[in-house]
């Protein structure tokens, strides 16, 4: 390990001060310049960065050689001396000549937004094949920064964008990095391959999935711990489920669902992060029911329902059935919450952290999945073999009321839930 690496890797135990830059395309625009700066800032802090300068310069387009315009250049040199900063984060992907000269001029180790997420991406991915997706689009970032630069392979050490494939094989030539790509995207059909296996064995089981997704903060894993009637960490970074976590979450007597929360989603994701992202998505596209979690209290709360849905379409899931659920009301004024309700009559309001409506939720799901159990009395023949597995079946997904066998012939009263009714009938009923 070098000396620089040792740096790097003390500056992030003790949180990176960062300054944060970005362009002002056109004069008017400043506004959303700076809207994108704060959500860089999110992303920073998700990283374990602390942000102490925000650096914005107005010009149509980035400089090709070193975005800013050179004067700006050393601006932004000064002002990282005067405040201390250790790290730059640039809120653009920026080209590996860009990187190479502003860090040459910044005497600063620099991040572009795409390496940023990566590094997020890394630090929370708890899955194997979301570990092996992260890799990927780790190495296939930096195969085209490699060229002769000893900038990003020096950039790899403790610190943030320097997390993850790890010094050992990057300090290798490009065709050992191509290799181990192969070797990844093997590894990952292997595991998808195993998430089909469970994922069969799930729908055997009956139990149907039900999937939280919504932008960043919206408040998901606090309703999933809600429900799922665990006190696991809810945290406001961004990112703190980047793998999905499912838990089996039961609504009423025999009323089960299989509930995973999923990793915010953000706009602009950069286009090399699809796979990554999406790899921790499968549990979204596979859903039986997805709850589409909208933080209300946020002004920008249509974006984020806009940018959700993008992602859900670019995922394929926009058919998969969704309930609409406003969150936080408990921050809206009583008048807020009328308006609202005129506009979005079918959404569900709620209260993640207070627990209002969440019963109402609960009934939704329960209808929209039609988990209601209806009572009927079905007979069965004993001596045949698909039978014998239907009455299996009922005992393990139905609440048997009654059971009696004569002359070969079973008749059994049960509660079973509507939505099994056909998979459950004997054969000599149909
Ligand atoms: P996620 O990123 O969608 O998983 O969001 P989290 O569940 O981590 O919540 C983000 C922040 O919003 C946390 O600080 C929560 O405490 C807060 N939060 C979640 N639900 C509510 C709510 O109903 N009301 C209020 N006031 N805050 C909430
Ligand atoms: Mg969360």
């Amino acid at each position: 390990m070098s000396v620089r690496e040792d740096r790097l890797g003390a500056a992030a135990a003790e949180s990176p001060r960062a300054a944060l830059v970005g362009l002002v395309r056109e004069p008017g625009r400043r506004a959303d310049a700076e809207q994108s700066l704060a959500e860089l800032e999110g992303l920073a802090h998700a990283a374990g960065a602390d942000v102490v300068l925000r650096f914005l310069q107005e010009r149509p387009r980035p400089d090709p050689a070193t975005f800013l315009g050179s004067g700006k250049v050393e601006l932004l040199r000064d002002a990282c001396d005067e405040t201390d900063v250790n790290l730059v984060i640039v809120d653009n992907e920026l080209t590996p000549a860009q990187l190479r000269n502003l860090e040459r001029e910044t005497h600063q180790p620099v991040v572009d937004r795409t390496q940023l997420i990566l590094d997020i991406f890394a630090r929370r991915a708890r899955t194997r094949e979301g570990q092996l997706q992260v890799e990927l689009a780790q190495l296939k970032y930096l195969m085209p920064r490699l060229v002769g630069a000893s900038a990003a392979l020096s950039r790899l050490g403790g610190g943030i964008g320097t997390r993850g494939p790890g010094e050992t094989k990057l300090e290798t030539d490009r065709r050992r990095i191509r290799h181990r790509i192969s070797t990844i995207a093997k590894q990952i059909a292997d595991v998808k391959r195993r998430r089909a296996q469970l994922r069969e064995r799930r729908q055997e089981g009956f139990t149907p999935s039900v999937a939280l997704v919504g932008y960043t903060n919206a408040g998901k894993t606090t309703l999933f711990n809600r429900l799922a009637g665990e006190a696991s960490e809810a945290s406001n970074a961004l990112f703190v489920t980047l793998d999905p976590l499912i838990r089996a979450v039961r609504l009423a007597e025999r009323q089960e669902i299989l509930l995973s929360d999923t990793v915010g989603f953000i706009d602009r994701l950069p286009h090399g992060l699809v796979a990554a992202f999406r790899a921790t998505l499968e549990e979204v596209t596979e859903a039986d029911l997805l709850l589409h979690v909208v933080d209300v209290s946020n002004p920008e709360h249509d974006r984020h329902t806009e940018a959700v849905q993008r992602v859900l379409a670019e995922i394929d899931a926009q058919e998969v059935p969704a309930l609409l659920i406003l969150n936080k009301v408990d921050r809206l004024t009583s008048d807020e919450q009328l308006r609202l309700r005129a506009t979005a009559p079918a959404a569900i309001f709620l209260s993640a952290q207070s627990g209002e409506g969440v019963d109402t939720l609960r009934e939704a799901i329960v209808h929209r999945l039609s988990l209601e159990t209806q009572r009927v009395t079905l007979e069965f023949d004993e001596g045949d073999e698909s039978d014998r597995q239907r009455i299996a079946r009922l005992y393990r997904h139905a609440r048997v009321r009654s059971h009696q066998a004569a002359e070969g012939r079973v008749s059994i009263e049960v509660d079973v839930p509507r939505r099994l009714l056909g998979r459950l009938t004997p054969a000599t009923a149909r």
